[in-house]
């Protein structure tokens, strides 16, 4: 139910993906970019007629030209070192994610908050990791399966670290 792939969020067919994005749903760099140039020139036009959205919110749309039939766009937090509510934020992300994607059957999400925001990357993944277990236990939703696309071999080895047994 829980995957771990090496690769280009982009290119994944699944139900939706997730965005890495900031207040302004508007594109960025990084993985924002990426999915940007990748959708397409509608996708920016949808997000224009969103009005942003706050840090530890997420909004979806359709995913144009991806081979995703949806983006759901979540804003991560900047890492402040750690005091400034960064855990709770991250975790509501996941979690305002996976509720948008509840009549999906599946999603995939890149390492959010750990690039240009610098979140502490076994941190994040663990906060990741703990809020799709407890989602999926939860009942409520189509979901079959979720994948944790990551871009670095490092980051793929912190992933398999953390969802392994014990
Ligand atoms: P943030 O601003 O939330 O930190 P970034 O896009 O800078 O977002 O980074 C988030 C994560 O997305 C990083 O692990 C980065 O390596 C990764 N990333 C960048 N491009 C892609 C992509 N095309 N597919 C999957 N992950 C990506």
């Amino acid at each position: 139910m829980i995957e771990v792939v090496r690769g280009d969020i982009t290119k994944l067919d699944v139900d939706a993906i997730v965005n890495a994005a900031n207040e302004s749903l508007l594109g960025g760099g990084g993985v924002d970019g990426a999915i940007h140039r990748a959708a397409g020139p509608e996708l920016l036009a949808e997000c224009e007629t969103l009005g942003g959205a706050k840090t530890g919110q997420a909004k979806r749309t359709r995913g144009h030209r991806l081979p995703a039939r949806y983006v759901v766009h979540a804003v991560g937090p900047v890492w402040r070192g750690g005091g400034h509510g960064e855990d709770d934020l991250l975790a509501s992300c996941y979690r305002e994610s996976l509720r948008l994607a509840s009549d999906l059957r599946s999603i995939a999400f890149p390492a959010i908050s750990t690039g240009v925001f610098a979140f502490p990357i076994e941190r994040a993944t663990r906060i990741a990791v703990r809020e799709v277990k407890r989602f999926l236990a939860a009942g409520g939703h189509s979901l079959e399966k979720v994948v944790f696309c990551c871009f670095s071999a490092a980051d793929e080895a912190v992933y398999r670290k953390v969802l392994a047994p014990e």
